[in-house]
């Protein structure tokens, strides 16, 4: 596939691309499938990745991460997505639900302490907001953190947690007044396996499955109050703020996931015959392959354009709510439009674990679910628009 790009690549970008693309392509895509299979976590790649500095790209370097910028984070989650969307998604909430959180709303302790393993892929952090009875409203989560003196008791149940399994620490959102719904909510740093940890059960899922997803349950936690994120009450803002982050990631992954698609579907186009000619010359072929291109050329546009707006916020303070939630709806939903003609494509092969492209599809879905539906992506562009609640 071209890109002929109206964003201006830096050398910087051009050469973090091409590095993600020949490890994406010499060392995930190999195995992609086998993990997919088995469900297992992929240590290894994810180790190597850390060490490419591709769990904390943004992440200054004095905190161990790459310090380069949000564009950077998208070209290189593109393009390991495009080999395989697992390793992305646990890329994608190391880099922007983790240390992007702590960065913006720890302490300087805190950053030193949490941030510097998992940016540079010596530890895995993950993000608990979802619970069994709160998804989409977080104002009605369940979980409860009490202050007692100098720490803070936690009680809760967490499902869906990505990494819940293999996490070190992980940034957990709890209410503290519960009366006051959403205002109630305050975000800690929970460090793994102490007493009062404990892993629920492994939600067995369609796609994404080489990433580790599980309950994560509380009884009796007790952490410092130095581990508080922001004050009390701050949570909701922070899981917000921090879930626009999220976004422009998933965009970026939703991207790399169409365009695997849609390149493998161009070259069976070319050489799958049936009646006497390519398959691509079958206008039925040839229109759905224009349209996968020309959404997905939409999606780039987007997706750049939403890391250029988190980028630009990092100086002006401003919010990129509307870019990031426009750009991993509308490429969430292109993925699934991709992938969908793909699978018809190569119709039987399509169908078949032989080929990547079943995987494509499987691994779509996730990107119109987690970090907020498509729904809630149009209400939160509806809202901003308009003003309307
Ligand atoms: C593989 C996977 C990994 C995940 N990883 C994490 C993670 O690391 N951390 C974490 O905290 N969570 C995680 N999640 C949870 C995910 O973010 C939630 O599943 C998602 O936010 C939706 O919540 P729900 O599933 O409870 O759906 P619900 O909120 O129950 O929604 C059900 C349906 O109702 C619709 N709906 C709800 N409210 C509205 C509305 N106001 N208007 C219109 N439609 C509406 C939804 O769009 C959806 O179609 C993960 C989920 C999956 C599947």
């Amino acid at each position: 596939m071209t890109n002929n790009l109206l964003f201006p690549l830096t050398e910087e970008h051009e050469m973090i691309r091409q590095t993600a693309r020949d490890f994406a392509q010499n060392e995930i895509a190999p195995i992609a499938a086998d993990y997919d299979e088995s469900g297992e976590f992929p240590f290894e790649t994810i180790k190597k990745m850390g060490e490419m500095g591709f769990m904390g790209i943004e992440v200054p370097e004095e905190y161990g991460g790459a310090g380069m910028d949000t564009l950077a984070y998208v070209l290189a989650l593109e393009e390991v997505c495009k080999a395989d969307a697992a390793h992305g998604t646990i890329m994608s909430v190391n880099n922007s639900l983790f240390c992007f959180g702590i960065l913006k709303f720890g302490t300087e302790e805190q950053k030193q302490k949490y941030v510097r393993g998992v940016a540079s892929g010596k530890a895995i952090g993950a993000y608990s907001l979802t619970e069994p009875m709160s998804g989409s409203d977080a104002g009605t989560m369940r979980s409860r953190a009490v202050r007692d003196g100098d720490h803070y008791v936690l009680n809760g149940r967490k499902s869906w947690i990505t990494s819940g399994p293999v996490a070190d620490t992980m940034v957990v959102f709890a209410m503290t007044e519960p009366e006051k719904k959403h205002r109630g909510i305050t975000a800690f740093i929970v460090e793994a396996g102490k007493p009062g940890y404990i892993l629920g059960k492994k939600e067995p899922k369609l796609g994404i499955r080489a990433s580790a997803t599980s309950e994560v349950v509380f009884e009796g936690y007790q952490l410092p109050v130095e581990n508080r994120l922001g004050e009390e009450g701050d949570g909701f803002k922070i899981a917000m703020t921090v879930l626009d982050a999220g976004r422009v990631g998933i965009a970026a992954q939703a991207l790399g996931i169409a365009e695997a698609a849609y390149d493998a579907s161009l070259a069976y186009a070319g050489e799958r015959e049936a009646f006497g000619q390519k398959i691509g010359e079958f206008q039925g072929i040839s229109f759905k392959l224009a349209d996968m291109k020309t959404r997905i050329e939409a999606s780039r546009l987007l997706t750049y354009n939403a890391a250029l707006a988190k980028e630009r916020s990092k100086t002006t303070g401003e919010r990129f709510t509307l870019e990031a939630s426009m750009a991993k709806l509308f490429s969430s939903e292109t993925a699934m439009f991709v992938t969908h003609a793909a699978v018809q494509i190569h119709a039987g092969m399509g169908y078949s674990k032989e080929l990547p492209i079943e995987r494509y599809f499987r691994d779509a879905k996730i990107t119109e679910i987690y970090e907020g539906t498509s729904e809630i992506q149009r209400l939160v562009i509806f809202r901003l628009e308009t003003g309307l609640k």
